[in-house]
């Protein structure tokens, strides 16, 4: 008997289920060794599919993108109450993700603002914030990534396969970067640039070079692939064990490496950063400790399947 593997998303882009494509031939070995029995973006499974089967008849779930709808909820209800294993896949399930930046306004004015309506009968209805996926039902596994990269994903089947947690590197990405050796222990910048308004060199320290670099506060493991291609890491993989507020943690490192001391001068070096809850929060905003209540929305764990806050 093959294990029986489903793979379900939620509030997401669709960039996970993509990832999971892009084993490339590498995918013929997950499904030469597993027996996928749901899949709603591959395969014609139906929920009355899932429905029918007994309880731990899936043996690892693997479950991406945060929670945004009830049916997203009513899903992850049912997707854990078959598996015997859930995994969060990639930041929005983990974290939260770009979705939960929602989170800074209410659904009621995304619905006023997007299509001037209200949310309507019949259709499933918006939670007033996003949540990552351990605050609607228990988590046995998360796995970061926005995407997860392939070598991240296959070895992270193979551990489960083999009956193991995914080994996940718990060191910050500068520590993996390529470029890790032109960045001066010493750094003290005079200023921070936009990247759109400065042309990168290819082989130094991006943060060295005055672009926001979100390295010295993210999780390594990603083989520093933005990095890679000349932009800088915006977090995707999220903070390391040690670390409770991934947005807090960034701030700290990029504001120790600013020269200005005087409020006036640090305001205009910041004045680079139009965005910060979208440069420092970007996938973490429902976990994130340092923003006010109203903007974080945090919510919390709950096996009942009803989120913390207002659903109307
Ligand atoms: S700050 Fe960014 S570019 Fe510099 S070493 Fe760290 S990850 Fe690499
Ligand atoms: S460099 Fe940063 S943002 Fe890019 S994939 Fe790696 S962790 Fe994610």
């Amino acid at each position: 008997m093959k294990p029986k593997v489903a793979f379900y998303w939620c509030a997401s882009c669709g960039g996970c289920e993509e990832a999971v494509v892009d084993l490339d031939e590498d995918i013929l070995k997950v499904v030469a060794a597993v027996d996928i029995v749901f899949w709603p973006v591959a395969l014609d499974f139906k929920e009355k599919d899932v429905g029918a089967m007994p309880q731990g008849g899936i043996d690892i779930c693997f479950i991406n993108g945060a929670v945004r709808t009830t049916e997203q909820q009513r899903m992850a209800l049912l997707l854990r109450a078959k598996a015997k294993v859930v995994v969060a896949f990639g930041a929005c399930a983990q974290l939260g993700g770009i979705p939960a930046l929602a989170n800074l306004t209410t659904a009621a004015e995304i619905l006023q603002e997007v299509n001037h309506t209200e949310q309507a009968e019949g259709l499933p209805r918006l939670f007033d914030s996003v949540f990552p996926l351990d605050r609607i039902i228990p988590v046995e596994y998360y796995i970061p990534g926005c995407p997860p990269t392939p070598r991240i994903i296959l070895a992270a089947i193979e551990a489960l396969l083999a009956g193991q947690a995914p080994s996940l590197s718990d060191h910050a990405l500068c520590d993996e970067c390529p470029r890790k050796d032109t960045r001066p222990p010493d750094l003290l910048l005079p200023q921070l640039h936009r990247i759109p308004h400065y042309a990168l060199d290819p082989e130094t320290c991006i943060l060295a070079q005055g672009v926001p670099c979100l390295g010295p506060a993210t999780r390594a493991g990603c083989e520093a692939r933005c990095i890679g291609g000349n932009m800088p890491c915006t977090g995707c993989f999220g903070p390391t064990s040690r670390v409770r507020d991934f947005g807090a943690k960034a701030l700290s490192a990029l504001a120790s490496v600013v020269a200005a001391t005087e409020e006036k001068e640090i305001d205009t070096v910041f004045e680079n950063l139009p965005d910060p809850a979208g440069t420092f929060y970007r996938y973490s905003l429902p976990v994130g400790r340092g923003l006010p209540p109203a903007a974080a929305r945090r919510g919390r764990p709950t096996t009942t399947g009803e989120p913390y806050g207002n659903h109307t």
